[in-house]
């Protein structure tokens, strides 16, 4: 079982280390994970290389490792990939996935409601209202760590308000304790002109430390310059269960490969008013202590450079229409994706899937006239995938049959844009099939061919030769043609196709309003116009049409 080692960023204080201690210990008690160590970058003991040199020596050689951190700020996104790096540079050969941040996430909501529940039921200091008072006269200030990452910051507040969502509390204020604005004091004194007479200052931190010392005697300064108020002071999260359940879901996560950081609103990556500083700045390991190698090591590593590390493009064709007929290499990308540029035909149940925070493009509604449509979804396709994100076209069957999926696929190769192909079930194969038709069949067809009746018989731009496919025998599956297929017919007869050729035609594939209309080659045109046979129809003709099991009109 791939080993886990917990990175924590490491503190002055000793009931900080042993509640990580405590924790590391908590997992690694667990019977559903295999070998657990946890490490500090600096301050604190033991270093992380000492709980990856445990790891290696125990003969791990891929790790999990999970910063053990609230928010992805600093430390989470520089400082322990550096530090993890200098660990690969130790011991060739190791390698790791790296988890994400905790939070947000509601088993931490959930422990921070009960450390808020415990500070209300505790003793009622300024002896006006009984202990355990109800939420609703409650007001809630969550004070996070603070950072120079805006996205770190933004992260408190969302906490703060999912805290609110639901639980009743008169209203939850973020605030920090370092280096980002509301201070606690200032945070307090809102609160207070808000009408408030209850407050828990709650510390959205993982263990004790410095800080959160230092949010408890601003608290207490706050609260004895206002003898009126009730603030009280809830514990840290701390060693509990529910942190062991999330450092265990982070774990898992990290194994299945499906791990993302926040990096839209990352000021690593994007200019933020006020962070240009930031953009691209390579992140350099801090030097543990007790860590031997310390600054000696240069290394050049830009670990946050992950605008550039994964953008890509994968044209993905998604079979005829319902959500099972994608290929699995083609749901595993979807499943994966930033960004899906879907088609008007491609699987629509698909989307329902995916996670609230992909993007979803709807191609036929991308914005310029329609002549320029083809080139507006290149471009789409082209910045999406520059700016980091892993995109997925997404088309109905498969992309290089009549899908212009290949000049989607140039288009980003002329970018320098990664992009694959991943083939689809393709309508012209899949609705004779589902329809009960055999495209071949042994002693009856030993030819199939797929023509585009988008441009009639007689059409200038048509490349088609349509005596040729008269005087073919096998079946010839027509896409794109319920407004030519009269036409069609008559041009194949023409050129020698018996009369009473039998012809299918099969609408919405695969989808709930599945139907066939069968006819004869001569009456087809006129059948389907009488029948009202509208798109997405193919047509398949040929002697296999003869041989449908499920009956033609089934
Ligand atoms: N790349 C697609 C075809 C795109 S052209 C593929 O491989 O299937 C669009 C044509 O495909 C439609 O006009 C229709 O002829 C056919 N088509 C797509 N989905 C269909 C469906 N569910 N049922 C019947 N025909 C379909």
């Amino acid at each position: 079982m791939t080993g886990l080692v917990i990175v924590g960023h490491g503190t002055r204080s000793a009931a900080g280390v042993e509640q990580f201690a405590a924790l590391v210990e908590r997992v690694r008690g667990r019977g559903d994970i295999g070998d657990v160590e946890g490490g500090f970058i600096e301050l604190s003991r033991p270093p992380l290389t000492d709980a990856v040199g445990a790891l290696v020596a125990r003969g791990h050689r891929a790790l999990v490792a999970l910063p053990l951190v609230l928010t992805g700020a600093g430390h989470g996104k520089g400082d322990i990939p550096a530090a993890m790096a200098r660990e690969q540079q130790r011991h060739p050969g190791l390698s790791y996935r790296y988890g994400r941040p905790l939070g947000p996430h509601p088993l931490l909501h959930e422990a921070l409601e009960q450390r808020i529940d415990a500070a209300l039921a505790g003793a009622d200091r300024a002896g006006t209202e009984p202990a355990g008072a109800d939420q609703a006269g409650t007001w809630v200030a969550l004070i996070g760590r603070g950072s120079t990452d805006p996205d770190a910051n933004a992260e408190v507040a969302k906490v703060a308000r999912l805290l609110w969502e639901g639980r009743g509390y008169a209203g939850v204020e973020p605030g920090f304790i370092s280096l980002a604005s509301p201070s606690v004091p200032a945070v307090l004194e809102r609160l207070r002109r808000l009408g408030a007479r209850r407050i828990v200052v709650a510390p959205y931190f993982l263990f004790a430390g410095v800080l959160p010392d230092r949010i408890v005697a601003q608290s207490a300064e706050f609260a004895a310059a206002h003898p009126d108020l009730d603030v009280r002071v809830a514990e840290v999260i701390g060693d509990c269960d529910a942190l062991a359940d999330l450092v265990l879901e982070r774990y898992a996560e990290a194994l299945g490969g499906d791990i993302r950081m926040n990096c839209d609103t990352c000021a690593y990556r994007v200019l933020m008013p006020g962070f240009a500083d930031k953009v691209g700045r390579p992140q350099r390991p801090h030097d543990h202590p007790d860590d031997p190698v310390g600054h000696h090591h240069h290394h050049g590593h830009d670990h946050h450079d992950h605008g550039h590390d994964h953008g890509s493009v994968a044209v993905v064709g998604g079979g005829p229409g319902p959500d099972d007929l994608i290929t699995v290499r083609g749901k595993a990308l979807l499943d994966a994706a930033d960004v899906v540029v879907v088609d008007r035909l491609a699987p629509q149940g698909l989307l329902a899937g995916l996670r609230p925070d992909v993007l979803v493009v709807d191609a036929a509604k991308v914005p310029r006239g329609p002549s320029m449509a083809q080139e507006a979804i290149n471009e789409a396709l082209v910045s999406h995938a520059r700016a980091g994100r892993r995109v997925v076209r997404l088309k109905g069957g498969d992309p290089y049959v009549f899908g212009r999926g290949h000049e989607e696929v140039q288009a980003c190769a002329a970018a320098g844009v990664p992009v694959t192909v991943v083939p689809g079930v393709s309508s012209a194969l899949a609705a004779p099939a589902l329809a009960g038709v055999p495209v071949t069949h042994r002693g009856v067809a030993h030819d199939v061919t797929v023509v585009s009746g988008h441009l009639p018989p007689g059409h200038p731009d048509s490349l088609v030769d349509w005596a040729a496919l008269a005087r073919a025998r096998g079946t010839v599956v027509l896409l794109m043609a319920v407004d030519t297929i009269g036409k069609i017919a008559s041009v194949l007869i023409e050129h020698g196709r018996a009369p009473e050729t039998p012809v299918l035609a099969v609408q919405d594939a695969g989808l709930p309003d599945q139907r066939s209309v069968p006819a004869r080659l001569d009456e087809i045109g006129a059948v389907a116009a009488r029948e009202g046979v509208g798109p997405p129809a193919v047509f398949v003709l040929g002697p296999v049409v003869a041989l449908t099991t499920t009956g033609p009109t089934a």
